[in-house]
């Protein structure tokens, strides 16, 4: 059965459309089950209606015209239900409903499925037979997995709007597409796809422009691949036993005009640039290899996969630099990471979309502290379709509008209007100090990790760094900074703010921060080797960067030590062990600088439980709530298909922060916080309100939240904590906190006015 099922959905994935994913689909659900009728109903939800989309064993040209309401016949029951029906006579059944085109009459038993992806119902599947039977448990268990599989297959087609197209709509070419706010605002432009090295499935395709030099350029890649596969086969001559030897001649042959190459060239001749000629080939053969019966033959695909990634790599190397996009670029990828700003100028960059990540992943944060609108974790998107083609990014909704309508664009240039009013209204507010109505000061710091952040952190008024993201600079070079490297790096940050002081984190890697040339595979990164664990089995790192931090702060003295994903206290022992050592030596190779404070970042449910032991250990203590938020509720801070249960305001998360400020206050120890939270408006509230009286953001929150906290009493904060206390969820306590927003007149703050509801995603 399993292998059956994995073959089934090979080929549906490998389908050109989805009109044909769903042909193969039944045909093949058919002949599996040997069933008379296989077919699949597809839910229009405009019309609300079902359509007959594909069929074997029922009138062909009843496909796209058989149709039935939403509550009508068995379909319709199953639909509505949202559970299997199985019946041994389905015309008897009162829901049954004869559809004459169909010519269905002769089928008594009927084994129907729903098609559901995320929620939403899609369809219902449904096999039938002319003798009277019920399905048995194993024909409905297969039925329903293979119903689970179809409904991703029809939820990317609905996405991208090929639904349309079969259900016949005209519509306008405009497609919607749904992720997560990674930072607001709005941004309109061309996009540009970045595409990893070596990796199909974000090649786009792209007519060609130079045919000839296209074609040299395959020349090239070829050549280059038959001579490393030759040099890798010299090697096999003495290592591996013959019959493994003669793999490198099958590769190099199906290098020749008469196989792949020929194909290739073909391709590129009738339009397609050479990166997309070589994905269409070879992800065609991967999958004709994937498909058949034979297992040897089936282990064929991953040598196509391995020589196309081969020539791809060859290609790739040869592309022009990104540095050639042009002014008003929205940057659109697979997986989109902070590195995009090496290579293109940050003014071309107006708005980021990727397909991975989450409000909290590492682009997010970064796009946020730049002030960039981002969508994340856009899964559906089509990369391939989308080269230069004009994009809408709202980051307030979290949603990517292709090719937008006049009326669409109309309606957003205004909200961008209204945005730019708005900041510079804001902007008075720079130099004033943060005080509530009530005479309550509030110290806001930044959070920063380019040197980008330094200049609008300064202007926004900025009183210190609650956190510097060491790893930044980690992660935009191709091996470990050396101690000047560093040295240089954190001076930049210590000066550019001195007096004021700077925290600086000890570099936070692992979870979803990966250094190219550091990497670390594990299964679950998260609960795995990150944080303060990596640094304290790497000492000669950590004592490194150590030093370069105090020799960076000689003769400044503003720096403040931070240890990130601390759980127990000997972390915190061991840790200052070596800061103390660290010290010692910079002070006999005859720095002049001062301890620096070290305090722990408090980011897991044991660090809230032990926040009074640690801040023992040290100086003070600043809660990540971003980690703490994924680590209390278990749900990962990038995975999109749990981002609608990541809740900062989930009435679990808020008790730990309100323990671990009360916890620490009692220690008599300074306590800050500098997860996304504090960077929202309702969450600097409620912070205020909890006793936080450091909060620490990204400059693009700053001024916002200042406004905000200036406009409001801490005596009222109180009573708006109050009542969240009562309150039991997390969208309740969210949606209150608009409501107090929106009485206060402060509604513009939380979202923009042109929209009717508030945002999907928090903005946290
Ligand atoms: C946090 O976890 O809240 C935090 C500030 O650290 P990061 O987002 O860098 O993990
Ligand atoms: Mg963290």
């Amino acid at each position: 059965m399993l292998e059956t099922l994995r073959r089934i959905v090979q080929e549906v994935n490998a389908a050109p459309d989805l009109s044909a994913a769903l042909e193969v689909m039944v045909s093949r659900v058919r002949k599996s089950m040997g069933t008379e009728v296989c077919s699949i109903y597809l839910l229009d939800h405009g019309a609300n209606r079902y359509y007959l989309m594909a069929t074997e064993g029922l009138n062909k040209s009843a496909v796209g015209n058989a149709t039935l309401h939403f509550s009508e016949g068995l379909v319709g029951q199953v639909g509505m239900r949202e559970e299997p029906i199985n019946l041994d006579d389905a015309p008897s059944h009162p829901k049954f409903r004869y559809l004459q085109e169909t010519g269905e009459e002769p089928f008594h038993s009927f084994l129907g499925v729903p098609i559901i992806h995320h929620r939403k119902l899609l369809g219902v599947l449904v096999v039938q037979q002319r003798e009277s039977r019920k399905f048995d448990q194993q024909e409905e268990a297969f039925l329903v997995t293979i119903s689970a599989q179809l409904a991703a297959v029809v939820a990317h087609a609905e996405a991208t709007g090929a639904i349309d197209g079969i259900f016949g709509n005209k519509g306008t070419l405009t497609a919607k597409f749904d992720g997560v706010a990674g930072c607001t605002g709005v941004a309109i432009g061309r996009a540009h796809v970045v595409y990893p090295p070596a990796n199909f499935k974000s090649v786009p395709d792209r007519a060609a422009k130079n045919i000839k030099k296209e074609l040299r350029a395959l020349n090239e890649a070829l050549k280059s691949v038959r001579t490393e596969i030759r040099a890798l086969g010299e090697k096999a001559l003495l290592t591996l036993p013959p019959e493994e030897q003669a793999l490198f001649q099958v590769y190099e042959r199906m290098l020749d005009d008469a196989a792949l190459a020929g194909e290739i060239r073909a391709r590129i001749e009738a339009g397609n640039w050479a990166q997309g000629a070589l994905r269409e080939v070879v992800l065609k053969h991967v999958a004709a290899f994937e498909s058949m019966e034979d297992s040897y033959l089936r282990a064929r695909a991953s040598d196509v996969r391995d020589l196309g990634l081969r020539i791809l790599a060859y290609l790739q190397q040869s592309k022009p630099q990104n540095t050639t996009v042009p002014p008003n670029t929205i940057i659109v990828g697979d997986d989109i990471t902070p590195t995009i700003f090496v290579d293109i100028p940050r003014d071309r960059i107006l708005g980021i979309v990727s397909q991975h990540g989450s409000s909290n992943s590492h682009m997010s944060i970064v796009a946020r502290s730049l002030g960039i609108p981002t969508v994340v974790g856009v899964g559906d998107v089509p990369l391939s379709r989308l080269e230069g083609l004009e994009l809408i990014v709202d980051g307030h909704r979290g949603e990517v509008i292709v090719s937008p309508s006049g009326e669409v664009l109309r309606q957003y240039r205004a909200i961008i209007d209204e945005e730019k009013q708005l900041s510079k209204e804001l902007e008075v507010v720079a130099d004033l100090p943060c005080i509530t109505t009530d005479g309550h000061r509030i110290t806001l710091y930044v959070n920063t990790g380019l040197m980008a952040d330094v200049g609008i952190s300064i202007q926004r008024g900025a009183e210190g760094v609650g956190l510097y993201r060491t790893e930044i600079p980690f992660m935009v070079r191709d091996r470990f900074p050396s101690e000047l490297e560093q040295m240089e790096i954190y001076r930049q940050q210590l000066e550019a703010f001195h007096p004021a002081s700077v925290t600086m984190r000890t570099l936070d890697i692992g979870g979803d921060k990966a250094l190219p040339y550091f990497p670390i595979h594990e299964d679950n990164p998260f609960l795995g080797w990150r944080g303060i664990r990596v640094t304290l089995d790497h000492p000669e790192i950590f004592l490194v960067q150590i030093r370069a931090m105090l020799w960076a702060s000689e003769s400044l003295d503003n720096l403040r030590i931070m240890l990130p994903m601390v759980s127990s206290i000997t972390e915190i022992e061991e840790a200052m062990h070596l800061i103390h050592r660290a010290y010692l030596e910079v002070l006999e190779e005859g720095a002049h600088v001062v301890m620096p404070q070290v305090g722990v970042m408090i980011e897991v449910p044991a660090a809230v439980y032990q926040c009074r032991e640690f801040v023992q250990q040290c100086d003070f203590v600043s809660v990540g709530s971003n980690d703490l938020t994924q680590y209390i509720l278990a749900v990962d801070r990038n995975n999109r298909r749990v981002a609608n249960l990541y809740h900062a305001f989930h009435p679990a998360v808020l008790r730990a922060l309100q323990t671990v400020v009360t916890e620490v206050k009692a220690e008599g120890k300074p306590v800050s916080i500098c997860g996304e939270l504090a960077g929202d408006p309702r969450g600097a509230i409620l912070l205020m309100a909890m006793g936080y009286d450091t909060l620490s953001m990204s400059a693009s929150s700053l001024l916002r939240v200042k406004w905000v906290l200036r406009k409001i009493g801490l005596a009222r904060a109180k009573e708006i904590l109050q009542q969240v206390w009562t309150m039991d969820n997390a969208q309740v306590i969210r949606s209150h906190m608009d409501l107090m927003m929106e009485r206060a007149g402060l509604g513009s703050f939380i979202r923009p006015m042109h929209f009717p509801g508030p945002a999907k995603e928090p903005t946290t």
